[in-house]
């Protein structure tokens, strides 16, 4: 006999554990079904570990670069690997008993192993079938390996977080969040890194100030950056090394090459087939704005969804945001606003925005019912040394009444800087509510609200 629940969760990472905990606190009986650990991509492979990494980068970069000039008699002895990544996965592991504890505190029956589709309200795991009313497809996704000849002698980002011991040198393939993140970190912890592009630059698609920044602090303060680089193949050396070989003929030899071009939603292993869930032929799930899928019952939301938002927190809060609507009588019309979603690039300096690009809000408003606002400054901590970083800001205001409709930010600190600015743009705020308000001096997010 199947088990019966009124929600099943399909994957333990950030969607499906908000939803699950959601669903649950509003009173349904409630399972999560994951193959591997707790907290998907984001807690075992992506935005915990990286920030981890991100942090020890921070760390060598203020004893390399700033301490002298701060009076600080300093020298870098050495840099242990391994003792960074055991400070990461224990934190991490701890995450993982936060996890199972506030799922067993809230009832959801957590079941491990893989889930494949029976029909359109069973699933199978491990041989037994649990049915429910309705299931919540947050399976999420795995890194995209090229198409080219010898692609699997280089590592993606899981392999990256497995890796024990520094390497010496790294190509690191791709043009997004990942590459970008990833070459910073391994730079500034002191491994020869090169960044490949296969366009004009990484992060193309921001607005040009961030690009543009990115780029020249890339250039003058590494990695190495190659831009119009395509990637044609990759042979193995004999002493284990791996060579990166370019259409353009060019050749890079390397301890590791990490491809970072994206990635694919992992719809392909749960026997859709057995539904009437329909995906697009990338394998992207088809949903409405409420995360209803084609098949009755069935949801998704996340990685695999089409359309959406790859960044932990809109899956998180689609997920809560679907529990509410299903559970909870006081709110039948919740949903995800997929509209200003806030993100950070964990780059060397950081990156902040929200809404749409100079380039953007041009097409959308017209070149001439746009206004925009920059500024230009050497943020504070690095001014007092001889080690100066730009720091560079823009808002984006359209309309007569400048609805800051795109804020951008690249420099020190702005990660921690543009998450309040978030709700304002939510609230509709203008250029004259940003001017209306007092500096706090002396940071950098006062020129939010000081641009002229
Ligand atoms: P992205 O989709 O962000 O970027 C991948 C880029 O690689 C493409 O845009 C493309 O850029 C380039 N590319 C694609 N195919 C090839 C190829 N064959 N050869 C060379 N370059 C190629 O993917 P990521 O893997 O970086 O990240 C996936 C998602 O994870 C992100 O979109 C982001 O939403 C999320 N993420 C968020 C983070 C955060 O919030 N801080 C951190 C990490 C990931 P181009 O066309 O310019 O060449």
């Amino acid at each position: 006999m199947a088990q019966h629940f009124d929600y099943i969760a399909i994957g333990g990472g950030s969607g499906g554990i908000a939803s699950a905990n959601r669903a649950a606190m509003r009173g349904a009986k409630v399972a999560l079904i994951e193959a591997k650990h707790l907290g998907g991509t984001c807690v075992n492979v992506g935005c915990v570990p990286k920030k981890a990494m991100w942090h020890g980068a921070q760390v060598a970069e203020a004893i390399k670069l700033y301490a002298p000039d701060y009076g600080f008699d300093v020298e870098l002895k050495n840099f242990d690997w391994g003792k960074l990544v055991e400070s990461r996965e224990a934190y991490i592991g701890r995450i993982h008993q936060g996890y199972n504890g506030y799922l067993a505190k809230n009832g959801v029956t957590v079941i491990n192993g893989f889930a494949k589709f029976v029909d359109n309200n069973t699933i199978e795991v491990n041989g037994e079938h649990y049915t429910a009313d309705h299931i919540n497809i947050t399976v999420g996704g795995r890194p995209t390996i090229p198409n080219i000849p010898g692609a699997e002698h280089g590592i993606d980002s899981n392999g990256f977080f497995e890796l024990k011991a520094q390497p010496r040198r790294v190509a690191v393939v791709g043009a997004g969040y990942i590459a970008v993140e990833l070459a910073g970190v391994l730079h500034s912890l002191g491994t020869e890194t090169h960044l490949f592009v296969r366009k004009h630059a990484p992060l193309r698609n921001f607005d040009p100030i961030l690009v543009e920044t990115l780029t020249e602090v890339m250039e003058k303060e590494g990695p190495t950056l190659h831009t119009h680089a395509v990637p044609k193949s990759v042979t193995k050396e004999e002493d284990g090394s791996v060579t990166l070989h370019l259409e353009n003929g060019e050749s890079y030899t390397v301890d590791e090459l990490i491809w970072a071009i994206g990635r694919e939603p992992m719809t392909d292993l749960i026997n859709l087939a057995a539904t009437d869930v329909e995906t697009t032929p990338s394998g992207h799930i088809k949903v409405d704005e409420w995360q209803n899928t084609t098949a009755k019952g069935i949801y998704a939301l996340g990685d695999i969804m089409d359309g959406g938002i790859e960044l932990t927190p809109v899956a998180v809060k689609a997920g809560r945001m679907l529990a509410e609507r299903l559970f909870n009588p006081e709110l039948p019309n919740a949903k995800m606003d997929y509209d200003l979603v806030p993100t950070v690039v964990f780059s060397h300096p950081p990156i902040g925005t929200i809404g749409l690009t100079e380039p953007e809000a041009e097409e959308k408003y017209g070149k001439d019912n746009i206004k925009v606002y920059t500024s230009t400054f050497a943020a504070m901590y690095t001014a007092v040394t001889q080690h100066r970083q730009p720091c560079r800001m823009k808002l984006v205001c359209a309309g007569k009444e400048e609805k800051v409709v795109g804020l951008h930010g690249i420099g020190f600190a702005v990660d921690e800087m543009i998450q309040g600015f978030a709700v304002a743009m939510k609230m509709g705020a203008t250029k004259a509510d940003f001017d209306s308000v007092v500096a706090i001096h002396p940071t950098g997010s006062e020129e939010f609200v000081t641009m002229r």
